[in-house]
């Protein structure tokens, strides 16, 4: 082994990230208030999902997946319980180092794309980077890599409104994934696109967290799509449960 990848080896070792989950909802609850009643929605969830794995989250409508995944991304509190990034508890951060987290180490898609309509597939790629400070020159070099490894090697300079729906959730994979985050958070990604091209992305999508080592956690309905993934969990009562 070279003295560079002992030193790293070692800096691994120290941080323990080989120990931790990427993501890891502990004792997880969530509730809301309306007028005299309390709606459970989420209560007592336990979910770790480790470095290179997907996890298809596949429930009905209502049963709490965009919910969770918003206290995934710590874009909402949980009512109790404990939401670790990396091992790092997360739950009485102040609001400036939660948003840290969300910007440096998880990634979004939604349904819809959400891309800035009168930017390129690569501005729109390379704008996150920048915002974090990367060069324009770094922050294009990347984009133009990833959105070539998720098909997009033609579509550079095609605005939103020029591409197809899958290319447009390609392109939005591609901008949640810009800088490198740990975790990715997808809320029926696919939810919007025909049985195909659902499919192809969902595949891009499975391809990418592998090489990448990402931790995926992927809402949706389909269950042929959520057998393409590493793992399928649902929400019964508000509790996660693996499903097979
Ligand atoms: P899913 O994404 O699985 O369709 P959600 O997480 O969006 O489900 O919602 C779960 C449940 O929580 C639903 O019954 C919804 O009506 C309820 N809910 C979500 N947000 C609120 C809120 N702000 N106030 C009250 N109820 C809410
Ligand atoms: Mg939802």
């Amino acid at each position: 082994m070279s003295d560079v990848m002992a030193a790293e080896h070692v800096e691994v070792a120290e941080q323990g990230a080989e120990d931790n989950p990427a993501i890891f909802l502990h004792m997880v609850e969530r509730h809301y208030r309306q007028g005299e009643e309390t709606l459970h929605i989420l209560r007592d969830v336990e979910l770790a999902v480790w470095p290179g794995q997907s996890v298809a989250l596949v429930a009905p409508s209502g049963a709490g997946k965009s919910t969770l995944l918003h206290l995934a991304g710590l874009l909402e509190h949980p009512d109790h319980g404990e939401v670790y990034i990396q091992g790092q508890a997360t739950a009485t951060l102040p609001d400036s180092e939660r948003t840290r987290i969300r910007r440096t180490e998880i990634g979004f898609v939604y349904q819809f794309h959400h891309l800035l309509p009168e930017f390129s597939a690569l501005e729109n790629v390379m704008l996150p980077q920048m915002v974090r400070g990367l060069s324009k020159r770094e922050a294009r070099a990347r984009a133009s890599e990833l959105l070539a490894y998720l098909g997009l090697g033609d579509r550079l300079i095609h605005r939103p409104a020029e591409l197809s729906g899958g290319e447009q959730q390609r392109v939005a994979i591609a901008r949640a994934v810009a800088n490198a985050p740990r975790v990715l958070l997808a809320d029926e990604p696919t939810g919007n696109l025909d049985p195909h091209t659902a499919d192809h992305v969902f595949a891009t999508l499975s391809a990418l967290v592998k090489a990448s080592g990402l931790a995926a956690i992927v809402a949706t309905h389909n269950m042929d799509l959520a057998a393409r993934m590493d793992r399928r969990v649902t929400i019964r009562e508000g509790k996660v449960e693996e499903l097979d």
